[in-house]
């Protein structure tokens, strides 16, 4: 059976594309695709496949009219485009025989390979999606078994999908728009996680289109007609940044960013914005050659034009997703027109468009050059695929965790910035506004779903693109009917958190104010000035068995502690007592300066079901409590407390047997050891501000780290214990108004 398909085809020689007749010409283009990423490439597997297809497709036309071929030769050359290699473009080829020709899994096997073969069958397997509301979930599925396979065949699938849209127009009304539905809710957001944002905004553009012919034609012209301004602009602007990067040495691809219709038509009409505000911004972007030329070009940008504050974003070092590497800038240009800049190398450049794709392009032997040329973008894929393939143990436990990556549960909603979030389903704007940031969700007053206002327990379906009005007046806080209709446990925790510190901040203040006023502490005839300081009062707390002073001042405000037993404590401290003030510092450690700090050996963790082991917190992200934090078991060191969003976390989950659940001993005295990152604009005295800004707080540096860029910039990593996580927040709030301070973040997260 398998030999007498076989004769059928032509025989096996040496093939060229004159093998393909008619289709000689579209073949060619293809193998010129392959061979520009690849020029060892093999043409043979690739008309043989191309033969096959050809003979097998022979008697059907697609609803175009034009011959079947057409369609998996187009997929074949977008999989080429992106860089695969000869597999991929001969399961592109194959993508359609197995389900819609006598062409059989076997023969394919036994013509190509395994490798092949079951390529095919995951790519076929994605098909036959059913109609309706389980569709959704049921493509999602598949989607993930097939990236489970192999990825390959989720690539073959944006591609069929990229060329099914780009021939759409050819189908009924209805099942356009179905499509083109499923594309933007589905596929789209697949290719951004997948990290192909040129498959992404390729597949958005063209949804777009189908879904609002008229507002979509609205946008193109008016971009059309601003094009030779704009073009105009760069023109001026581009040879002015390429003249000072090449003062220092440095050789640059400047480049306006390419245009994305949908992304200005979500600004226009979720934002209310104008279009001549959006497309008045111009978005550059400079490649060079080495990580080195990113900082010294985002130096010379900044030396041109001022920096607009808080705009820049090091995603160098800290990755985006784990996988996008860029730096980010906003300056004030010519005539006071702010210019964002995308500043990057040519690998992150190529990995930013083509993403896990990237992983092939840059696989095979390059002629003239020693071994194999490995894309340094490509490691951090293979970490983030291997990561979602190797969850745990059990495929159920990954199929679960991506299914609710991808929305399989949850609902997809957008920003309008069209970044992507992944909420329960039955979420709110208030659950949105929290998962965007918590600061967000306090001062959450309001929100607009698809551009209409709504209230805020309205419920958010998938698709939706939500935006948060928040109230800037400094008492701007959350609700506490929120509590009613909130979805995520994750809100409920910061809404509470919010709740239960405000409280104790309010008993405190009041404290802290019964206690100056006091008529007993007046007529004690203590010197105020002397004793209403930071080592009495730390004295009197310890004495009275507080943690600091605020939770001794939150007592009095509860009246659990009364002002004559604190005006008592005061006078027998003042009564020749002062070795008690040395006694209670040398307790407190952190409100000395000059002293070298000892940590407390205790932890103030306590491990479920043993309370007999070695706990220590983790360095690398100093956890504090409120904080969600998870055990490890090291090995001979004790258990490691970990945040559950440090970095190092990923890879702990690599051993899930060495994770334990740990939680937090309620007031266990202990003081937190904490480290902070500090990003600056550098100027002469930050430092000096930012200490300044922690002594008033009444905070000493255990250990300080500057690091400082080429490109004025500064990075300050700092640790110092507190006493009260409570704190910690108020303090870093404070940081981030020291001037120039750009960003400031716990560290590892
Ligand atoms: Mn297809």
């Amino acid at each position: 059976m398998t030999a007498s398909k076989q004769e059928k085809t032509r025989p096996v020689g040496m093939l060229t594309s004159d093998d393909c007749g008619t289709y000689t010409a579209s073949v060619q283009e293809l193998l010129h695709s392959v061979e520009a990423n690849h020029p060892n490439y093999d043409p043979q597997i690739i008309i043989k496949a191309f033969q096959i297809a050809e003979y097998y497709h022979r008697p059907q036309v697609r609803d175009s009219g034009e011959p079947y071929i057409h369609h998996p030769l187009a997929v074949a050359t977008i999989v080429a485009e992106l860089g695969m290699t000869e597999p991929t473009v001969v399961g592109a080829l194959l993508h359609d025989t197995i389900e819609d020709t006598d062409y059989t899994l076997e023969q394919l096997t036994s013509d190509f390979s395994e490798e092949i073969g079951d390529m095919v069958d995951a790519v076929t397997k994605l098909k036959r999606s059913q109609l309706g509301d389980r569709a959704k979930a049921e493509t999602i599925r598949k989607i993930i078994t097939a990236m489970f396979a192999d990825v390959r065949a989720v690539v073959i699938k944006l591609a069929d999908r990229v060329h099914n849209m780009q021939t759409i127009a050819s189908i009924s009304q209805d099942r356009q728009e179905r499509i083109a539905r499923e594309t933007l809710d589905i596929f789209a957001p697949l290719a951004h996680r997948l990290g192909m944002e040129s498959l992404k905004r390729e597949l958005e553009d063209l949804s777009f289109a189908t879904l609002e012919p008229k507002v979509y034609d609205q946008i193109v012209q008016q971009v059309t007609l601003e094009q030779p301004a704009r073009e105009k602009i760069l023109q001026d602007i581009i040879p002015v940044i390429e003249e000072a990067l090449e003062a220092n040495k440095i050789t640059a691809n400047v480049l306006g960013r390419p245009k994305h219709y949908y992304s200005i038509y979500q600004k226009m009409v979720i934002r209310g914005r104008d279009f001549t505000d959006i497309y008045d911004l111009l978005g550059l972007r400079v490649v060079v050659e080495s990580t080195s030329e990113c900082y010294v070009a985002l130096g010379t940008i900044h030396g041109l034009w001022k920096p607009v504050p808080g705009r820049f974003k090091d995603y160098i070092v800290n990755p985006r997703d784990s996988t996008y590497q860029s730096l980010h800038t906003t300056v004030i240009g010519p005539q006071g027109k702010p210019m964002e800049f995308q500043i990057r190398t040519r690998d992150m450049n190529r990995n930013a468009e083509y993403g896990v794709a990237a992983h092939w392009r840059y696989k095979s032997q390059v002629p003239g050059e020693k071994g194999i040329r490995h894309n340094p973008m490509d490691l951090l894929w293979m970490k983030r695929l291997r990561q979602w393939q190797s969850e745990d143990d059990d495929p159920r436990m990954f199929l679960e965790n991506l299914t609710t990556e991808l929305g399989g549960k949850d609902v997809m909603v957008f920003s309008p910035e069209s970044d992507l979030f992944f909420l329960p389903q039955g979420s709110t704007p208030v659950d949105f506004a929290y998962a965007v940031h918590t600061e967000i969700g306090h001062t959450c007053a309001g929100a607009r779903i698809n551009g209409k206002l709504v209230s805020l327990d309205t419920e958010l379906t998938g698709g939706d693109v939500c935006e948060i009005l928040t109230n800037s007046s400094p008492d701007a806080g959350p609700s506490r009917d929120w509590l009613q209709f909130v979805k995520g446990s994750k809100t409920r925790q910061k809404i509470n958190h919010y709740f239960s510190k405000e409280s104790k901040d309010l008993k405190a203040e009041a404290g802290e104010l019964a206690l100056a006023k006091s008529r007993q502490l007046k007529h004690s005839g203590l010197d105020l000035q002397k004793v209403l300081t930071v080592p009495y009062l730390t004295a009197v707390a310890s004495k009275l068995r507080f943690t600091d002073i605020p939770s001794l001042y939150a007592a009095i405000g509860d009246k659990k502690v009364s002002i004559r037993q604190v005006v008592d404590q005061l006078i027998a401290i003042e009564g020749g007592q002062e070795s008690a003030v040395e006694a209670a510092m040398k307790h407190r450690p952190f409100l000395t300066s000059s002293r070298p700090m000892v940590l407390s050996t205790a932890s103030g963790v306590e491990v479920e079901g043993d309370d007999d082991v070695l706990v220590k917190l983790a360095r690398c992200c100093t956890p504090v409590p409120g904080d969600e934090i998870l055990g490890f078991v090291t090995r001979g060191h004790g258990v490691s407390v970990h945040r559950t969003q440090c970095k190092n976390v990923e890879d702990l989950q690599n051993s899930p047997q060495r994770i334990l659940n740990v939680s937090w001993v309620k007031d266990s005295g202990v003081n937190y050891l904490v480290t902070i990152v500090i990003d600056g604009l550098n100027r002469p005295g930050l430092l000096a501000d930012v200490s300044a800004c922690l002594a008033e707080n009444k905070v000493s540096i255990v250990t300080a780290h500057i690091l400082e860029g080429q490109d004025h910039t500064a990075r300050m990593t700092l640790s110092f214990e507190i006493p009260d996580p409570l704190f910690l927040e108020q303090l870093m709030k404070k940081l981030s108004l020291v001037e120039r301070v750009t960003d400031v973040r716990r560290l590892n997260i």
